[in-house]
């Protein structure tokens, strides 16, 4: 039998920053994660601490990058990977009207630190933006797969990391620890994304998965080196390829990539980009929504279950400071704000 600290259920980012915490504190960890399934991987990668539909500041952006930025950036340093990098991200005005908003948004006192207040002109041929575009000042690039890929190569060779399917039936709750397989743990802290629905310590209703499809295209006379946010992100890739998306489909829980969802990219594609692409792949996944859109942290009912969710669109610049809130209260305590515990949930429906 293996005794760790905690035994952790899912490794995307929410796993990742929780593992990270853990291993700050000399605790002890393993990982089980089952693979394809995570938002993470799919996930444009982008840390973007504005709502470019309004033009209003993300909720606690700053405490968000705050934390984010040096969490990445020694995170990138200590597994020698280039993942993690600042970004130019433009914003694409549809109308006057728009610009006029744009430039009374950048004056106000909490978004002028992310907003620059010029309407730049575009002078890429390859695009149509007539009415020009403004730069979000402190956008950072994280390359999901790239991430994943080193912090996994790094569990394994210290043998923490358990690629399959974490089966709850076979977890025993013993006296002070719980026993699964061959671990015995103090605690264990879930981290599964939207499939904690079929985990059934989760006896919550409140976790709604929200589909997004994305297409990568080859364009090689783009030449696009920014992040580009119109209807959807064009974010560049290298080799002259490109994520575009993702898209919204309410209601569509299949896996699967569509047609529907493809060709809504493509149309909103041709009204900016003018020069040939072609489409090269195609990839879908869910972001773990809540209804109150707000994340979920702490215990339901045993404290040493914890829940790390609910990290919707934003995962990538949450997840650093919400981990550590996560590992506050469970090592000392410190209660999790009330509007992001998990347990609020359970109080309404009781
Ligand atoms: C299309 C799309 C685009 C997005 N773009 C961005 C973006 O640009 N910027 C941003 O900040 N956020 C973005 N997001 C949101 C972000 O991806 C999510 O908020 C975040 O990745 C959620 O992370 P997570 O760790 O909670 O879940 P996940 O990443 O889904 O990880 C959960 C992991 O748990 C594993 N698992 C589940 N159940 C079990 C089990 N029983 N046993 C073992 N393993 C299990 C899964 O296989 C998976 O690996 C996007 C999301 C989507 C879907």
């Amino acid at each position: 039998m293996k005794k760790v600290d905690y035994i952790l259920v899912g490794l995307g980012i929410a796993g990742l920053c929780m593992a990270e915490r853990i291993q700050a504190a000399g605790k002890s960890f393993v990982i089980f994660d089952s693979g394809p399934g995570t938002a993470t991987r799919i996930a444009g990668g982008v840390i973007n601490p504005v709502v470019l539909k309004r033009f209003t500041p993300v909720w606690r952006a700053a405490d968000f990058l705050t934390e984010a930025e040096p969490f990445y950036e020694e995170l990138a340093t200590r597994l020698k990977t280039s993942f993690f990098r600042s970004v130019s991200l433009h914003r694409i005005f549809n109308n006057p009207q728009e610009q006029n908003n744009w430039i009374a948004a950048s004056d106000r006192k909490d978004l002028n630190a992310f907003l620059s207040s010029e309407v730049e002109t575009n002078e890429n041929s390859a695009l149509v933006m007539p009415f020009g575009y403004g730069l979000v000042k402190q956008a950072f690039q994280l390359d999901t797969e790239l991430l994943l890929a080193s912090f996994k190569q790094e569990l394994h060779d210290t043998n923490r990391l358990i690629e399959e399917l974490f089966d709850y039936e076979l977890l025993k709750t013993e006296e002070g620890s719980f026993r699964y397989k061959n671990y015995n743990a103090t605690k264990i802290v879930f981290t599964e994304g939207t499939a904690v629905r079929n985990n059934p310590y989760f006896t919550l209703d409140c976790l709604i998965p929200k589909k997004g499809e994305y297409i990568t295209i080859k364009a090689s006379q783009l030449g696009l080196k920014s992040v580009l946010k119109g209807p959807f992100f064009i974010i560049p890739l290298g080799n002259d390829l490109y994520k575009v998306g993702a898209t919204f489909a309410h209601g569509d829980h299949s896996p699967k990539v569509t047609n529907a969802g493809k060709q809504q990219l493509i149309k909103a594609l041709h009204k900016i980009v003018q020069c040939p692409f072609e489409v090269v792949d195609s990839s879908v996944g869910f972001r773990p929504t809540v209804v109150d859109r707000r994340p979920l942290l702490g215990s339901i009912q045993n404290k040493r279950i914890l829940f790390f969710n609910g990290l919707g669109t934003r995962g990538l610049l949450m997840a650093p400071l919400l981990s550590d809130m996560l590992f506050q209260y469970s090592e000392q305590d410190v209660p999790v704000p009330k509007d992001l515990d998990v347990a609020r949930f359970s109080r309404t429906s009781a």
